[in-house]
C-alpha cells in the first residue's frame, strides 16, 4: 500500500469529493481520499428509493444520536450520517438548493460573498446537473402547484428555483452523488474502509494521519478534513485541537486550545404532519402490492416508477410573520410514513413537514471519555422562539394543505391530528420534533478556521465540509457542502502551488 501522498483528504463525502477533484487538477499531484466506510457500489445507493433501506444500515450509516436535550423534552434524536463514498450524499434525498444569496452575504467573510459563491455553484452544477424530478406523484404535483400559483412568501427567484416539485441531483433516474460528479473523474487514489483516528504533526505542521487500525499515511502538502460536521471536529479534538479542558479530561495532549471546535452546532429543526387514507399516496396496501412487485423491473427498464422517487418530491418556502425573507421550508413526501416508532406501516398516505430556515438555537459537540463517541447536543429549542415559530408554521401548513388540489387522494391528518392546536401542538412539537439532518457549524470559518478554511495555530491543515458554515444556509445543505469543498479545495491547491514555486 502506498503511504505517502501530496494531499490527504479525510472523508469521501459531498465536500471531500469536490476537494479531491480540485486538488487532482494540479499536474502531478498525488491525492488520496481516505474514507471510513465502504465504496458506494450498492444498488440501494443508485436506486433513489433505496435510501429508505440505507437509513437502517449499520455499515453505511454512522447512526449517531444526540445526548438527551432538556429543551426538547429530555429526548435524544437521531443524527444519521452517510458512511461510504459519497458520504451523506449517498443516503440523502438529493434535493438541490443553493440557499439564498443573503445566507452567504451574512457570513461576512472575504471570499464567501454571494457573487463569488454563486460562481462556485455554477462550477459545481456543471458537474452535478440538478434537474426537476421527472416523474413526481400526482400529489406532489398538486402540492407544488399550490405554491407555484399562490406563493405566500415572495415570488420565485433563482435562489429558490426548485420550490414546487424539487430539483434533484439525479441522472437518468439514478442517484448522481459527489462521488460520481467529482471523485471518480478526478483520478485521485481512494482508500475505503479506513477510519482516521488523528492527524500527525511535526511541531505545528500537519504531516499526515494515523488510522484507527494503526497505519500511518504521510501528506507532504497537507491534510484536508472533510469528515462532516460530526466527525471533523472529533478528528481535530483527537489531534489535540479543541477546548483545552475537554481535551485534558479525555487524556489528549493539547496542540492548540481552540474553544470554537465543536461550538455553534445547529441544524434545521423539523416536524411533520402524517396523513393516512385509502387511495392516497404511496404505501403498503393490498391494492399497491402489484405496483411494488413490478417496480424493480420498471426502474431497470424505464428508470421511472415509485423506486425512482427520491421520497422528498416537493416543497416550498413561506413566512409566518410579515418577513419578506422565507422563514420556513416545507418538504412534501407522497408516502405514508410511520409516526409510532416504525417508519414503514400498512396503509397509504402522505407527509409534509416544516423546517426553520434560520434556527436561533445553538448547541455544542464535545469529546468525552470514549473519544470515538461524540457527545452531540443540538440544544433543540434551547431558544424558545424556535418553538414559537415552528408552532405557527405548522398551523400555517395545515391551512395551505387544505387548499391543495389533492382530489380523491386527500387523506385525514393522523398525527398529531387536527384537534392538536395551540399549546398542545407546541408541546407535541417540543417532544416529537427532529431535524432535517443538516448539522453544521462545528468548525466555523472565522472561528477555529481562517476564511480560507485553514486551521488556526497550525500549518498544512484545512477543514472543508458542512462543519465550516458559520451559519446554516436557508435550505438543504448538500449543494452548499459541495460548493464549500470546491472553494476550499481551490485554496489548498493554490497554497500548494505557491509552496512548490
Ligand atoms: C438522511 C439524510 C437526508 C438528507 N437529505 C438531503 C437532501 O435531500 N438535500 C440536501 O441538500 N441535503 C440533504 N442532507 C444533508 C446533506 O447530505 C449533507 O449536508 C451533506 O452531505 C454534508 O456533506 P459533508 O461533506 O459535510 O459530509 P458527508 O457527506 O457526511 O461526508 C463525510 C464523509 O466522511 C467520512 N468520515 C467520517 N469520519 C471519518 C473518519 N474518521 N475517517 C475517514 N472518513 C470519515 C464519512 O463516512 C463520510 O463519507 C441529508 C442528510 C441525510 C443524512
Amino acid at each position: 500500500m502506498q503511504t505517502e501522498f501530496d494531499h490527504i483528504v479525510v472523508g469521501g463525502g459531498s465536500a471531500g469529493c469536490a476537494v479531491a477533484a480540485r486538488l487532482a487538477e494540479r499536474p502531478g499531484a498525488r491525492v488520496c481520499v481516505i474514507e471510513a466506510g465502504p465504496s458506494d457500489a450498492d444498488i440501494r445507493v443508485k436506486v433513489p428509493f433505496g435510501l429508505v433501506h440505507l437509513l437502517g444500515s449499520d455499515r453505511r450509516n454512522w447512526k449517531r444520536q444526540t445526548v438527551p436535550m432538556a429543551a426538547a423534552g429530555g429526548r435524544r434524536v437521531s443524527v444519521p450520517r452517510g458512511r461510504m463514498l459519497g458520504g451523506s450524499g449517498s443516503i440523502n434525498s438529493m434535493v438541490w438548493f443553493r440557499g439564498t444569496r443573503a445566507d452567504f452575504d451574512a457570513w461576512a467573510l472575504p471570499g464567501w460573498d454571494a457573487d463569488t459563491v454563486w460562481d462556485a455553484f455554477d462550477a459545481v452544477e456543471a458537474r452535478m446537473t440538478p434537474t426537476r424530478l421527472p416523474h413526481p406523484h400526482s400529489l406532489s404535483n398538486a402540492f407544488g402547484e399550490l405554491f407555484a400559483a399562490n406563493d405566500p412568501g415572495a415570488p420565485p427567484t433563482p435562489e429558490r428555483q426548485s420550490a414546487g416539485v424539487f430539483h434533484t441531483n439525479m441522472r437518468n433516474g439514478a442517484r448522481w452523488s459527489a462521488a460520481d460528479g467529482f471523485l471518480r473523474p478526478s483520478g485521485a487514489d481512494v482508500l475505503t474502509g479506513a477510519e482516521v483516528d488523528h492527524v500527525t504533526f511535526d511541531g505545528a505542521r500537519a504531516t499526515g494521519v494515523v488510522l484507527r487500525d494503526g497505519r500511518t499515511l504521510r501528506a507532504l502538502a497537507g491534510v484536508v478534513l472533510s469528515a462532516g460536521s460530526i466527525e471533523s471536529p472529533m478528528i481535530l479534538m483527537r489531534s489535540g485541537i479543541g477546548p483545552a479542558a475537554d481535551l485534558k479530561a479525555a487524556g489528549i495532549e493539547v496542540q492548540v486550545d481552540a474553544p470554537g471546535v465543536g461550538d455553534n452546532l445547529h441544524d434545521h429543526p423539523g416536524f411533520g404532519l402524517h396523513f393516512k387514507g385509502r387511495g392516497s399516496g404511496y404505501g403498503l396496501t393490498l391494492g399497491q402490492l402489484p405496483a411494488w412487485a413490478v417496480s424493480p423491473l420498471q426502474w431497470l427498464m424505464t428508470r421511472s416508477g415509485r423506486l425512482a422517487s427520491n421520497t422528498v418530491e416537493a416543497g416550498a418556502f413561506y413566512s409566518v410573520t410579515d418577513s419578506a425573507v422565507p422563514e420556513v421550508q416545507t418538504h412534501f413526501l407522497p408516502f405514508l410514513m410511520g409516526w409510532q416508532g416504525r417508519s414503514i406501516i400498512w396503509g397509504a398516505g402522505y407527509f409534509a413537514d416544516v423546517c426553520l430556515c434560520q434556527p436561533r438555537s445553538r448547541g455544542r459537540l464535545r469529546i468525552g471519555p470514549d473519544t470515538h463517541a461524540p457527545l452531540i447536543d443540538l440544544n433543540l429549542f434551547g431558544d424558545e422562539r424556535d418553538l414559537d415559530m415552528m408552532t405557527a408554521a405548522v398551523a400555517r401548513l395545515r391551512t395551505l394543505l387544505e387548499r391543495a388540489a389533492f382530489g380523491s387522494r386527500r387523506a385525514p391528518e393522523m398525527f398529531p391530528g387536527p384537534d392538536v392546536t395551540g399549546e398542545a401542538l407546541r408541546e407535541t412539537i417540543r417532544t416529537r420534533a427532529g431535524t432535517a439532518y443538516h448539522p453544521v457549524g462545528t468548525v466555523a470559518l472565522g472561528g477555529p478556521l481562517d476564511a480560507l478554511g485553514a486551521v488556526k495555530g497550525v500549518s498544512n491543515l484545512w477543514v472543508a465540509d458542512a462543519s465550516v458554515m458559520p451559519r446554516i444556509t436557508s435550505a438543504n445543505t448538500n449543494a452548499p457542502s459541495m460548493m464549500i469543498g470546491w472553494q476550499i479545495g481551490g485554496h489548498v491547491a493554490a497554497h500548494a502551488k505557491r509552496n512548490a514555486a
